[in-house]
């Protein structure tokens, strides 16, 4: 076992409230006074450097009915004058961007993620394929993903995505047992997983990724373990293992979740390691936080070769830093600012109606801000605390710009979750469960922020 050396009582003195550092600073630090004028002062920075590729999100918020568990920006609805609606908007939205922004932009991603992406019919698909094309320049190699639900897949689907140059496809699965899946409000019998997997194999996607959940009520060491034997047995490129957060206060839908049947943060915990172990076994990489990936994939190949990058999309291969992003609670990370858009359906598609960019808050970056991200997007990415950075501004040495955090991550040495290494200190195999533990040290907003802890049941 990998965790061997880890106590309950680790567990329990370590289990605080932590984000997953998709952003730094963290959402909850961001201002609602960051206006539709402050989103446009960006565009219109990022004009000026035309050169700069950039990555697009889409957010597809459609499902057809809500799971217990589900944490995503999701809006249940079987109408599809609802989604051309929203097509419609999009359209604007766009259109509004791309007006400060300039046209003919280069880009070398785009992620459709939801919701339920695939819940489009051909023609919505089509249409904002086309509607992205004619407003940017999309590379010829650019990565496109898109985000699958197994449950309404059909083989003319994903031949469709591969036609309109789709590459990667992420299926959701979250557990192949039927007791969990009930628990979540989830149904999805393992041969609509098989059969979507054996589709976008026949049509040669180039990496096919399996979404897992861990913490999930029901859940057991044999039934994950079964469930990860099966996931090995199909060998996508990548797996996510997430851990289940349980905010019902956030999302109200959770309290169908029952928590007394969830698994404990030791237990928890114990899942995760089971996932490292069995995967391992099979020849996958541990990336980063919670991915893993064959020694094939570009994910792994990027973690070796020290270019893992990390979004809003999680970790990626991909170069570019700005990241523009579409739709309903879509997030935007261009030129060292952070704008998300309106969560709520209504009134998103209300503020592009009249004409407005759907801002909801923002946040420019200071430089320690970009320093501090630095830091901790490297960490997430190589396991390490270099002494030198590779900042181009910077001279000095990381115990000189943040000598505070560099103290207090000493403690961590003690634990063993580090090692001093020359020029660095390295994330050791134990230190690797507690990452986020490490990264918040680095995090000056931290005491600000209100989030729920890492391995506890409301995780
Ligand atoms: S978990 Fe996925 S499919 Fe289920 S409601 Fe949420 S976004 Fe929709």
């Amino acid at each position: 076992m990998t965790m061997l050396t880890i106590t309950p009582d680790t567990v329990a003195r370590y289990n605080r409230p932590g984000p997953r550092y998709t952003s730094y600073p963290t959402v909850p630090v961001w201002s609602k006074n960051f206006s539709e004028i402050d989103y446009i002062q960006t565009l219109t920075t990022l004009r000026q450097h035309a050169a700069e590729p950039l990555a697009l999100y889409v957010h597809l918020p459609f499902c057809a009915e809500r799971c217990h568990y589900c944490g995503c920006n999701a809006t249940v609805t079987r109408r599809a004058p609802v989604v051309d609606g929203y097509l419609d908007r999009l359209e604007r939205e766009m259109h509004l961007v791309t007006a400060h922004l300039g046209t003919g932009r280069r880009i070398v991603e785009m992620h459709w993620g939801g919701g339920t992406p695939n819940f489009l019919d051909a023609a919505q698909t089509r249409r904002l394929v086309a509607l992205v094309r004619s407003l940017f320049d999309v590379a010829p190699n650019a990565e496109l993903s898109v985000e699958v639900d197994p449950r309404i897949a059909t083989y003319d689907q994903f031949a469709l995505y591969r036609e309109l140059g789709f590459r990667r496809v992420s299926l959701g699965v979250q557990d192949f047992d039927p007791a969990v899946q009930r628990a979540i409000g989830r149904l999805q019998p393992v041969e609509q997983t098989i059969a979507s997997y054996t589709a976008c194999r026949d049509l040669g996607f180039a990496s096919i990724n399996f979404d897992l959940v861990y913490g999930l009520p029901a859940q057991t060491e044999a039934t994950f373990g079964d469930t990860l034997a099966r996931v090995i047995e199909l060998a996508p490129d990548r797996i996510a293992t997430f851990s289940y957060a349980h905010v019902p206060w956030v999302k109200p839908n959770q309290k169908y979740v029952d928590i007394t049947a969830m698994p404990d943060a030791t237990t928890k915990l114990g899942l995760l390691d089971m996932a490292i172990e069995q995967l391992g076994a099979a020849g996958y990489t541990w990336i980063g936080l919670d991915h893993f990936a064959l020694p094939d994939d570009e994910l792994t190949i990027a973690q070796c070769e020290r270019r893992l990058h990390r979004n809003f999309m999680g970790y990626t291969a991909q170069s570019t830093t700005n990241v523009l992003a579409f739709g309903m609670s879509g997030i935007s990370d261009l030129a060292n600012s952070y704008i998300q858009n309106d969560s709520k359906l209504g009134t998103y598609q209300k503020a592009i109606d009249a004409g407005h960019l759907p801002v909801v808050r923002g946040h420019h970056l200071s430089s320690d801000d970009v320093l501090r991200r630095h830091v901790i997007n490297h960490l997430m990415c190589n396991l390490e605390l270099p002494e030198h950075l590779t900042l181009p501004t910077c001279g000095a040495t990381l115990s000189e710009m943040l000598p505070e955090a560099m103290e207090r991550v000493e403690h961590y040495i003690d634990e063993g979750w580090l090692v001093r290494e020359p020029g660095r200190l390295t994330v050791t195999m134990t230190g690797r469960f507690f990452l986020r533990n490490i990264a918040m040290e680095f995090d000056g907003y931290f005491q600000q922020q209100t989030e729920t802890p890492i391995f506890s049941k409301t995780v």
